[in-house]
């Protein structure tokens, strides 16, 4: 058999050829040019061979394939240059579909993206049944739509409803709900895996094919009428004019989807087209701010094992909760019985959605959650959160106790959002271990954690040993300057006061909030507001107004006097019933909407430069990355951009 860099042939006494892909320097395997030339060449060997049958597969710990390498969309210039390459991955997935031989490929751990087309070419696909193995074509994250042909044969593999229900979404899935869906044929325990393959490719089972009834969906009569549907679910989620992919998949479908050939090609066009585009190429530069957050912090330098968490709120007990479905072992520490039963009944219904299947990791994870009333965790724990009330002397005094109890070589975190590192830290002995571990609200789904120090005081070795925990936590460590508001609430703060302001010049809540979510804002200022609480709003905006010289609106003090504190009063800018806002105003209002919306996103701007221009964060590139990760800005515009 020929050498390879990226993968190896080897034929078997069964007289079967594996291939066995193992990109080398990655450790997860990715479809580059190189990679791409060489599965060409072994295709060739495997045509020349007559062997047979083929499995496909990785000994790669992570698995089989993580997707397209997305540093080569950043090198494509033009369309044309991209078509040719799309075009070529097609023809190198149709040589393995036309192989003679049958052909299988073995899906555990990753099977995503150029990944799964490639397996979709083949004849079977068989999938582990472990928690790791994710399978998906998740290209719409990206901002294109699958193109090495995957659309084609998702389609024609398990019916349009189905493969669009996964395109679309850009969703992953596990071998269970591959099975089921009839993306693969098996779904089995690693150690029977091979054996498997084997018994397949030796009785050649009929090949799956969608159910007849869906079968009917692709009567190309009643094409318009399926993607009227699939374009309308899609719009609940997002524009087309902020993300055309998933609206330029439906259009390929509904024109050529009868026709396996015009289908191919409309595929390949469509994603030259989107890959140039502005929203691909913003979603690809968020990609990489993505993976420059997650190689800030080295998971090899510290690795925490039991975390003790002080303050069993809002915050502490997610924060907690958050932990102990990372793996970790947590002991949560309040001065409030009450406090800490909610906390434990909030974390139950956490690892209840978690783990809904599997009552095992439930009763596992409830047994790593440890209320701690006693603070008796404080001795053992090597990462220790605190998350009481903003108050500067609590905060002190259990500092002074936590330097007297906890292991030298323990992590010492505050959750702080607005008091200086530095008043923490005066009452210190070793004020170098303090570091603030920054966490967002909701805990479960906010991705960044902006790691706070104090370049006076915090070490280096407290700064790199906090991102590494954070990396062991799943979030994305943001290395910010200990200073008023950090980075996140800083900028969001004088946006939602300014949104305050239009409110009291008497435009309703919903056209401030459509301006903002026109704008492609998760949610409007108003309603983050609201959710977020008035109160806190209120308290965070009163100390930033106070260290910047923010102008501090009185409808909000005058809200929270009245105990409107938002959605968790039911009242707010909007009025709740059963959690769903309705609108105090009628929308009617005939000002300038534009210059409306260019008003409030100004001011994200402008208070953006001024955190650059301190050094809050070192560069425009991390700005832009707490911008998105910590208030979901607009991720198809890429940030800001700011020098
Ligand atoms: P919370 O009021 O919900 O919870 C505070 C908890 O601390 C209470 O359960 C209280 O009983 C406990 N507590 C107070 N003093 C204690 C002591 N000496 N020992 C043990 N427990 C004690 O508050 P929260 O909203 O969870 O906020 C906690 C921290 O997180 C604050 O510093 C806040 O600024 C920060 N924070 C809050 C948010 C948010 O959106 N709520 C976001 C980021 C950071």
């Amino acid at each position: 058999m020929a050498a390879y860099d990226n993968l190896t042939l080897s034929r078997d006494d069964n007289d079967l050829l594996w291939l066995d892909l193992d990109v080398k320097g990655r450790s997860a395997n990715v479809l580059g040019i190189e990679v791409l030339d060489e599965i060409e060449r072994a295709c060739d060997e495997i045509r020349a061979s007559g062997a047979r049958g083929l499995v496909i597969h990785s000994s790669k710990p992570s698995g089989f394939v993580a997707g397209a390498d997305i540093n080569h969309f950043r090198e494509v210039n033009n369309e044309a240059q991209a078509l040719e390459f799309i075009e070529r991955g097609q023809r190198i997935f149709q040589a393995y579909e036309d192989l003679a031989m049958p052909t299988l490929v073995i899906v555990r751990g990753f099977c995503l993206g150029g990944g799964l087309e490639w397996a979709l070419a083949c004849d079977y696909r068989i999938a582990c049944n472990d928690a790791k193995t994710k399978i998906g074509l998740p290209e719409v994250k990206l901002g294109i739509h699958p193109g090495f042909g995957g659309s084609v044969r998702a389609i024609r593999l398990v019916g349009v409803l189905a493969a669009m229900n996964l395109m679309l979404a850009g969703r992953t899935i596990n071998g269970h709900q591959a099975k089921r869906m009839g993306l693969v044929d098996e779904n089995l325990p690693e150690r029977s895996l091979r054996n498997a393959a084997v018994a397949i490719l030796s009785r050649r089972p009929p090949r799956r094919e969608p159910k007849k009834y869906l079968q009917l969906l692709e009567a190309a009569p009643l094409h318009p009428l399926v993607a009227k549907m699939l374009r309308r679910e899609v719009a609940k989620k997002a524009s087309e004019k902020h993300y055309p992919a998933p609206y330029a998949l439906i259009d390929v479908w509904e024109r050529h989807g009868s026709r396996d050939h015009a289908m191919f090609a409309a595929e390949a066009r469509s994603v030259a087209r989107l890959i140039v585009g502005q929203t691909a190429q913003n979603l690809v530069r968020v990609f990489f701010l993505q993976e420059r957050l997650k190689g800030l912090g080295d998971r090899k330098l510290f690795q925490p094992r039991h975390v003790h968490v002080i303050g069993a709120g809002v915050m502490g007990g997610d924060i907690a909760a958050w932990c102990v479905m990372q793996g970790m072992r947590v002991t949560l520490q309040d001065n409030s019985d009450e406090a800490l039963a909610r906390a434990v009944s909030r974390a139950s219904g956490h690892f209840g959605k978690r783990y809904r299947r599997d009552r095992h990791a439930r009763r596992d994870a409830l047994d790593r959650l440890i209320p701690d009333r006693n603070g008796l965790g404080v001795k053992k724990a090597d990462l220790i959160i605190e998350a009481v009330f903003e108050n500067l002397e609590v905060k002190q005094s259990i500092f002074t106790q936590l330097e007297q109890q906890a292991r030298d070589d323990a992590i010492l975190a505050t959750n702080t959002s607005s008091i200086p590192l530095d008043e923490i830290a005066q009452v210190m002995t070793r004020p170098e271990r303090l570091v603030g571990l920054h966490f967002f609200n909701p805990v479960i789904k906010m991705p960044l954690v902006e790691v706070v120090f104090d370049a006076d005081i915090t070490s280096d070795e407290a700064r790199a040993r906090a991102a590494a925990a954070t990396r062991h936590l799943n979030k994305l460590p943001l290395p910010v300057r200990s200073a008023p508001g950090f980075l996140v609430n800083r900028i969001l703060m004088p946006y939602l006061m300014e949104a305050v302001k239009c409110y009291e010049e008497g435009i309703p809540a919903v056209v401030i909030d459509k301006a903002a979510t026109d704008y492609g804002m998760p949610m409007g200022p108003l309603a983050l507001a609201d959710t977020v609480g008035l109160d806190i709003c209120q308290h965070v905006g009163r100390i930033l107004a106070e260290k910047l010289g923010l102008e501090l609106p009185d409808t909000l003090d005058r809200m929270v006097e009245k105990g409107w504190l938002g959605k968790k009063s039911g009242q707010g800018f909007y009025v709740y019933k059963g959690g769903k806002p309705t609108p105090r105003e009628k929308p009617d209002w005939d000002g300038d909407r534009h210059a409306l919306q260019r008003r409030l996103i100004e001011r994200i701007v402008d208070e953006a430069r001024r955190c650059l221009k301190e050094g809050i964060v070192a560069d425009g590139d991390l700005l832009d990355a707490g911008l998105i990760f910590g208030t979901g800005y607009a991720p198809f515009r890429g940030g800001l951009k700011l020098e």
